[in-house]
């Protein structure tokens, strides 16, 4: 089968490989779409999260159940599913109240094991969700990146009292507007560099766009999620919140950053990070796949072949594309 093959940074290749068997207590799926997502892109970059070179990449998909292995209940060949893309210790205080996320050994399938851009993928039973078949597999392929945007939300406990300033319109900065909207957020502002996001910004519902930080303190706001996680986003946010504003923390950095920590300690700021995202919030992104309006799909600005992964890894890491999520279609 086709796999897509982390090689080194900046090195993505499509290669053949043996197709996986299905183990006991293991589903094997047919991957109908897998999701490149910004922490593929870290990887791509600078080699983050892999811990060791020619593994499989990828972490998010959808995709239709093939054959169950021995002793697996609740599933049979032909089901709509995704999966639950977290590896942890399952032996830690965090693990064992069920805190996935916290682990200290968190890692990814596609990171620490094979992962979905591939045709097909091995999962435990117990890491895999159920689709209705109200969603199609192309909008349940975004059920991990929406997990990410309700946990966003919620550690931000944003509500419709909240002016909202999102920094980045990639894929996370798309849904959580989508999120937001759907909350009845007082005003969404959204800041990007690239027009075509911040286009697809305002077709998602972001009441105002902007491509720089605003001068005056104005247009500040209450609550802000970084989605992109640099010194200069972190600096800019820190300018623009209110007094006892919030700033979520969800972009993850590749470089250490600078700031002034007074800003912080004069306007009474609260810092709020994002790791991933609760077990309930993969099946609340399911739910609010089902009810919400057509229009999320517009954040798959692509949909290509395995074969193409090197050239979608080239398009999302060129500034100004206006490439948001792209799908590999196996
Ligand atoms: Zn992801
Ligand atoms: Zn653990």
């Amino acid at each position: 089968m086709l796999a897509v093959k982390y090689n080194g940074i900046g090195d993505v290749r499509t290669e053949d490989i043996p197709k996986p068997v299905c183990a006991p207590g293991n589903v094997l799926i047919k991957v109908a779409y897998a999701g490149i997502c910004g922490s593929d892109l870290h990887i791509y970059r600078k080699g983050m999260f892999v811990t060791y070179l020619r593994e499989t990449m990828g972490h998010e998909f959808s995709g239709v159940v093939e054959s169950i292995g021995e002793g697996v209940q609740g599933l049979e060949p032909g089901d709509h599913v995704v999966g639950d893309p977290r590896v942890t210790c399952g032996k830690c205080r965090w693990c064992r109240q069920g805190a996935f996320n916290l682990c200290p050994e968190l890692g990814f399938i596609g990171e620490v094991s094979p992962g979905c851009f591939a045709e097909y993928i091995e999962m435990n039973v117990k890491k895999i969700l159920k689709v209705p078949p109200e969603i199609n597999l192309r909008r349940a392929a975004l059920v991990e990146p929406v997990a990410v945007a309700l946990h966003a939300v919620d550690q931000g406990k944003i509500t419709e009292k909240d002016s909202l300033g999102i920094v980045g319109a990639g894929p996370v900065g798309l849904l959580t507007i989508a999120v937001a909207k759907a909350l009845r957020v007082k005003e969404i502002t959204v800041l990007d560099i690239s027009p075509a996001r911040l286009e697809l910004a305002r077709r998602l519902g972001a009441d105002k766009v902007i491509t720089a930080f605003p001068e005056e303190c104005s247009g500040a706001i209450d609550v802000a999620v970084d989605a992109v996680g640099k010194e200069i986003t972190l600096n800019g946010i820190l300018n623009w919140l209110n007094p006892k504003g919030r700033l979520v923390m969800v972009g993850l950095y590749e470089e250490k950053a600078n700031f002034d920590p007074n800003s912080v300690v004069t306007k009474e700021l609260d810092l709020i990070g994002v790791n991933a995202y609760e077990t309930t919030h993969l099946e609340r992104a399911i739910d609010f796949l089902i009810d919400c309006s057509p229009d999320i799909e517009q954040v798959i600005t692509h949909v290509l072949p395995l074969e193409s992964a090197g050239e979608a890894f080239s398009l999302l890491n060129s500034a100004g594309t206006g490439a948001a999520k792209i799908l590999l279609a196996p």
